[in-house]
């Protein structure tokens, strides 16, 4: 009976939606029966070589909030969403082998360690004569509508915006359809926060937002965010805030995990500007998002260079590992209350504001003189929105490897504190102790004397102070 059914795995990775999803809605178009699958793998929770968790608390827990969502929706659409703790390509291998099936579809990824995944899941797919089809599904303009070839792609950001704006236009998303999982497979249980090794903690109070993860809160998201706050609007001229949920979209976990894809949100702003405003700050957002195409695409031309030591430019870099300079500056403890304010965010939260992750970045690399690399793996453990293109791109970027004509950017710590928290509002918000500093010094603490230098609990550096 199971030869006849044409039964397709969906195995799902960072594309964790109903909606617009490539690889699941063509295997409901051409199979009788489908199996989605997520396989939580243990390389994910591994440590770094810096000695921290790839994936820390704050992403693990978006992502066990986006699988258990995308079960629900997957159920309501008359399926399920099936999860495993394991190496996809031996897990999937068993269930291809086992149901009988006829393919397995997939996303495709542009960075090289889910492309060795990718090739290990061929490999082992091939032994039983099946195929791997990869369908492209992250990016607002698809590869295959590009103008010019991937290994063509423009060197610079805006040539590669406006060929890409001139001749493309992003596709309409498709919506999500009723589909019949494989019968006789058992769903599993979605792991808990404990079973990867985490402890629950307490919500941050202080966070920007509330992060949960899954196609849901994600479409909540975008709703508030256009409709229900007519934040839209005004995007351009507060994207450079550092506080609270309204200075900026907020998209990027789900964007990052794929609960969301940028056509849908392209799609909505066409909506708003079409029936409340379209202005600057509208098409900002689109801007934006083609940043992140670009990077996107940028990983897939380049493959590894972009996470070696030189970077896309392949340049020789001075740059060292000290442990206990780079645990200050994870801690937030390097003194520079700008740096340590957002150290301090991002550890509590798993977010940080574009300003901020440029300011640490360029800290990270300028003035501490530290291997980027370090930073990189740092915000790829913390960042509840890590996506490796759009990290390691701008930590290129930033390090002065990647690709911007300029040689790199320095971010004067004092100065852009002094423009974008005149008040010190964010500062106080995340070190309390500065409220107690007068305005004038609150960005630059090494002015107070030594006595009152104390309460603030860190030791300052006065020869890094004297260079600034
Ligand atoms: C050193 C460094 C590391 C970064 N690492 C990541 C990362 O791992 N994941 C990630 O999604 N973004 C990363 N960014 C980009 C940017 O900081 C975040 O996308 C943004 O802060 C997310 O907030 P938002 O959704 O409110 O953005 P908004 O300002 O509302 O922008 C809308 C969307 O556009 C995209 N976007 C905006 N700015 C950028 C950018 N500079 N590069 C790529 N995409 C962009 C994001 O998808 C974002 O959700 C990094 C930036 C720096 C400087």
């Amino acid at each position: 009976m199971n030869e006849l059914k044409n039964r397709t795995i969906v195995w799902l990775r960072n594309d964790l939606r109903s909606i617009n999803n490539e690889a699941l809605s063509a295997a409901i178009k051409t199979a009788d029966e489908v199996l989605p699958i997520y396989c939580i793998d243990p390389r994910m929770f591994a440590d770094t070589r810096f000695g921290f968790r790839k994936t820390d608390y704050h992403r693990a827990k978006f992502l066990l909030e986006s699988l258990q969502d995308l079960r629900f929706r997957l159920r309501d659409l008359g399926g399920d969403l099936v999860v495993r703790t394991g190496k996809p390509e031996e897990i999937i291998f068993g269930l291809a082998k086992y149901h009988q099936v006829r393919s397995v579809y997939v996303q495709e990824e542009v960075c090289p360690e889910e492309q060795m995944v990718e090739d290990k899941m061929e490999a082992a797919l091939a032994s039983i004569n099946l195929n791997l089809y990869f369908f492209w599904g992250s990016t607002l303009y698809h590869l295959d509508d590009l103008p010019y070839s991937i290994d063509a792609l423009p060197a610079v950001f805006s040539d590669f915006r406006k060929a890409t704006e001139a001749k493309c236009t992003p596709r309409a998303p498709f919506q999500a359809q009723p589909f019949k999982l494989i019968p006789g497979i058992k769903p599993g249980e979605i792991p808990a926060l404990h079973d990867l090794g985490f402890q629950q903690r307490a919500r941050e109070k202080k966070a920007v937002l509330n992060f949960k993860g899954g196609e849901t809160n994600a479409l909540l998201r975008l709703k508030s965010y256009l409709w229900d706050d007519d934040l839209l609007k005004n995007y351009k001229e507060t994207r450079n805030g550092l506080l609270g949920a309204d200075y900026s979209s907020k998209l990027s976990p789900w964007l990052s995990l794929g609960c969301i894809s940028p056509a849908t949100i392209f799609q909505e702003v066409k909506k708003y500007e079409e029936q409340r405003v379209k202005n600057k700050s509208t098409y900002w957002l689109i801007f934006e998002l083609l940043w992140r195409d670009y990077f996107r695409f940028v990983a897939f031309k380049e493959g590894p260079k972009l996470f070696q030591k030189g970077g896309i430019k392949g340049k020789v870099l001075k740059a060292r590992q000290d442990p206990e300079l780079f645990e200050k500056w994870c801690s937030g403890m390097t003194g520079v209350p700008f740096i340590d304010a957002n150290m301090r965010e991002l550890k509590f939260t798993g977010f940080m504001s574009n300003r901020g992750r440029q300011n640490v970045a360029s800290f990270l690399v300028n003035d501490l003189k530290l291997d980027w690399r370090m930073g990189a793996a740092w915000f790829e453990s913390q960042l509840v929105d890590y996506d490796p293109a759009s990290n390691y791109g701008n930590w290129n970027y930033i390090a002065g490897i990647g690709n911007d004509p300029r040689e790199g950017r320095y971010f004067h710590p004092v100065k852009q504190a002094k423009r974008y928290d005149p008040n010190g509002d964010y500062v106080k918000y995340w070190i309390p102790q500065l409220s107690r500093v007068p305005s004038a010094f609150i960005h630059e603490p090494h002015k107070l004397t030594a006595s009152e230098q104390q309460f603030l609990g860190w030791q300052l550096d006065r020869d890094y102070w004297g260079r600034l």
